[in-house]
């Protein structure tokens, strides 16, 4: 498992849960979401009505299950969460469904992954609140509609793409979670490092901050790593020395790259000049497959400006030959 993957890990799961704020003022950074989710959210409180469907889209790790948590928080209503892959047949949404009570948030994590016919069962759901249901099979099949409480259903996706057209449209909200900046993940880990009972230095908590690939799920595995560091060489406050240390035998690199991100790099300016390099011929060059490359390595990669789609092939930038202290090449 990457130190910088964004994606949850075996180990996270401990510490995640006590992580997690519970209101939007504690939610550190997303400005643009939280005005966008507070208005609606105070709107229909006065109302006193469910609130509208939401879409929480954006890279993993970035707090959607967090912030739909504490929007059922906020609205004072209980939680349910489930995932795309994890309902398999339409009666098992319909199960989950009809045990909702008014107002409460059904969160629908992955919501790209939900087989079709169990989203069918979606629509009449959020658009009317009822379910419609077959009785019986054969020439003795009836449909009958059963009417649902008003509820509020919360999907995550980390590609809003993927969704189909007629269940985008059914969303009332759509927020866009984005990367944090060092300034807000720095807030995020001295928070963490509270509930963690340690003191950092801010040179520290900027250096972790500035090594988590705009995530804060990553910034809590970092701090988490550095802090048993630290505490094995028995200091009392997480020192810059220290933090630097335990990145570095982390191989997490000063802009949060690791061994794989160099490996992909490197291939790139040794192995094709800096490219343009077909993506097989790439996989092939480094031994992996194409597909996890363009979903797993690349997008940071590509966020970041190190590497560049042409129509040709990837290619370097000169940002990456700087990275390495190389010479950018005259082409
Ligand atoms: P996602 O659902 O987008 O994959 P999560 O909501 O599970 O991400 O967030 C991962 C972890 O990062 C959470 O456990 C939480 O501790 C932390 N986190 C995420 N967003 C914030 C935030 N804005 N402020 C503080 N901590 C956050």
């Amino acid at each position: 498992e990457r130190m910088i993957s964004s994606e949850l890990q075996s180990d996270d799961t401990s510490i995640e849960l006590s992580l997690r704020p519970s209101s939007l003022a504690q939610y550190i950074g997303q400005q643009k979401a939280k005005e966008n989710l507070s208005i609606f959210i105070e709107a229909a409180r006065l109302r006193n009505e469910a609130l509208d469907h939401v879409l929480l889209y954006g890279p993993p790790g970035l707090g959607k299950t967090t912030m739909a948590s504490i929007i059922a928080n906020e609205m004072g209503v209980s939680f349910r969460t489930t995932s795309g892959p994890a309902i398999e047949r339409a009666g098992d949404l319909a199960a989950i469904l009809s045990s909702l009570e008014t107002g409460d948030v059904l969160f629908i994590d992955e919501i790209h992954r939900l087989p079709r016919s169990v989203e069918e069962i979606l629509y009449p759901a959020m658009e009317d609140f009822c379910l419609d249901i077959v009785i019986g099979s054969g020439p003795s099949a009836r449909s009958v509609r059963l009417d649902l409480p008003p509820f509020t259903l919360i999907g995550a996706t980390t590609r809003a793409g993927l969704l189909t057209a007629p269940l985008r449209d059914r969303f009332g909200v759509l927020s866009r979670l984005e990367y944090y900046t060092t300034d807000d993940l720095c807030q995020i880990v001295e928070r963490t490092a509270t509930i963690f009972e340690v003191t950092i230095t801010k040179e520290a908590s900027i250096e972790i901050a500035r090594r988590s690939r705009g995530t804060p799920r990553i910034a809590n595995r970092l701090l988490k790593r550095v802090r048993d560091i630290s505490q094995v060489r028995g200091e009392d406050k997480i020192s810059l020395e220290t933090t630097r240390k335990a990145l570095e035998m982390l191989q997490v690199d000063q802009s949060g790259l690791d061994h794989i991100d160099h490996k992909v790099l490197e291939a790139i300016m040794d192995a094709y000049q800096g490219g343009p390099v077909g993506l097989d011929t790439l996989a092939s060059t480094i031994g992996e497959e194409s597909q996890t490359i363009e979903d797993v390595y690349e997008p940071f990669l590509l966020q970041q400006g190190f590497i560049q789609r042409t129509p040709r092939g990837r290619m370097v930038t000169p940002k990456a030959y700087q990275h390495f202290n190389r010479e950018v090449p005259n082409t």
